[in-house]
């Protein structure tokens, strides 16, 4: 293939977004991409969790439905059939972006590829040459270097579970952890929490892992903290993790491990292309998204930094119109990035922690804002999660450079809010926007 004026190696969020700006631009591009189109987001990410999310917050509302006049609750749940129905969907986009890409005159290598040198990459022994390759080949789940650890899954694993298993340990305390410990708990399955310290999401502000672990106690989960597990033992079915403290867990007839996740970087043979990484083996790039080679660019999770999908997907749009719109500084900010966590309840978080921002501006110029309350739709049910909101705002104008929420509607509320961050919004401009009632998130307005 010759005249190509790009050639993307990856096909998921990132390089899918990269590939089709640039074409639109009119660029000659290739797309390489050795699986499924769409990545992670879309095969074993985002997607296939958001369907499981969704079945679990159906489970919790069947479970609340006696208490509004229903007669029932929801009946027994399917996970193969739901399963199906998901994976048919995923067909379904795999098939868009062949299609998306194919409209945009995209060319789509099927196959792994690797670098030749700087200008080219081999893919299914054929050599493509290109001024400019950008390496959006993502990450892939680890599995810890224990006696057994292979019996357990990976979130991977999980999207192949053809029913639901009856006692799971999910062993992590990161969002992935807690996401798909929240829906095997919602859909039924006894769940066992293992992590190493005594927090979960600690990146965050800490009243968010703090209020979502005492409410999955709440609803039955149990949560081993101080747990480093040292060995996974047994057979499917009837595993038990043993712990570094001699503590045995189990029996358990899945363990899942969302423990991390690595740069996908392995067979892309960059020493050939110079290409360096950082001592987590993340791709370095500067602000333009560029590595350590001229005209070879880096985006989304193999870089390592905000591993999400509308991460990638910015980063690769920003860096073809750059190079190939004629817009010659554009670039990705990476702060004030809002991320939800699909929890149970969901998490919203955007901007500074209030640690960090005590650590940037120093306690006298950090002003907080907080709320805890029950939220109106559990005013009828038995079960009480609490909604917990927190503002951080700096200096006399108290600008606000921090919102947090955990509760119902918090998925939903954020996105908003993270635009009044950007622009740089003070607790004055919150307080004169009129509330929304009844809402939870009429909270964030009427805060003193
Ligand atoms: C369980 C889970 C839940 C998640 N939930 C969310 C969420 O709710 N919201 C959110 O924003 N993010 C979520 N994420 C993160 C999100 O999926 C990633 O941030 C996003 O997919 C990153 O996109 P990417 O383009 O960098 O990489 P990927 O989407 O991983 O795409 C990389 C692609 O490169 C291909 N590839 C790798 N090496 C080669 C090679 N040598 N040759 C050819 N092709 C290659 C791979 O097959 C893959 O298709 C979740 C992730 C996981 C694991």
């Amino acid at each position: 293939m010759s005249g190509l004026d790009l050639i993307v190696i990856g096909g998921g969020s990132g390089g899918l977004a990269t590939a089709q700006r640039a074409a639109e631009y009119g660029a000659k591009v290739a797309l390489i991409e050795s699986h499924r189109l769409g990545g992670t987001c879309v095969n074993v990410g985002c997607v296939p969790k958001k369907v499981m999310w969704y079945a679990a917050d159906l489970a919790e509302g069947g479970h609340d439905a006696p208490e509004y006049g229903f007669a029932h609750s929801c009946g027994a749940h399917d996970w193969g059939k739901l399963k199906g129905k998901r994976d048919a969907y995923i067909q379904r986009l795999n098939a868009n972006y062949a299609s998306n890409l194919d409209r945009r005159g995209v060319t789509l290598v099927r196959g792994r590829a690797a670098f030749a040198d700087r200008n080219s990459v081999t893919v299914n022994a054929t050599r493509l040459t290109a001024p400019h390759i950008v390496i959006a080949t993502g990450g892939r789940a680890l599995l810890p270097p224990l006696p057994g650890a292979e019996r357990g899954i990976t979130s991977d694993g999980f999207f192949e579970l053809t029913e639901r298993p009856r006692r799971v340990a999910v062993v992590g305390s990161g969002y992935i952890a807690l996401e798909l410990a929240g829906i095997f708990a919602a859909l039924g399955s006894s769940v066992a929490l293992v992590i190493r310290t005594g927090a979960v999401l600690r990146q965050f502000d800490a009243m968010l892992g703090e209020s979502l672990l005492k409410i999955l106690g709440a609803e039955g989960v149990a949560v081993h903290t101080q747990a480093v597990p040292d060995a996974l033992a047994g057979e499917a079915g009837d595993l038990t993790l043993r712990l570094r403290d001699g503590r045995g867990l189990g029996p358990f007839d899945c363990v899942l491990w969302a423990i991390g996740r690595a740069s996908a970087v392995a067979d892309l043979n960059l020493a050939s292309a110079a290409v360096a990484c950082d001592a987590e083996g993340f791709i370095e790039t500067d602000k333009y998204q560029t590595t350590s080679t001229a005209g070879i660019y880096a985006i989304g999770d193999v870089t390592g930094r905000a591993q999400l999908t509308p991460v990638a997907i910015a980063a690769g749009r920003r860096l073809a119109d750059r190079l190939f719109g004629g817009r010659g500084d554009r670039h990705l900010d990476y702060q004030n990035i809002p991320t939800v966590v699909f929890g149970h309840p969901p998490i919203g978080t955007v901007g500074l922690t209030e640690a960090a921002a005590r650590e940037r501006y120093g306690d006298a110029d950090v002003t907080v804002f907080k709320s805890s309350f029950v939220p109106m739709y559990h005013a009828l049910t038995e079960r009480k999660p609490r909604c917990e909101m927190k503002l951080v705002t700096v200096g006399p104008q108290q600008r606000v450079v921090g919102v947090h929420i955990i509760g119902t509607g918090a998925d939903e509320m954020m996105q908003g809010f993270a635009v009044a961050v950007r622009m740089g919004a003070t607790k004055a401009d919150l307080d004169d926007t009129v509330a929304i009632h009844p809402t939870s998130a009429e909270e964030l307005v009427t805060m003193r």
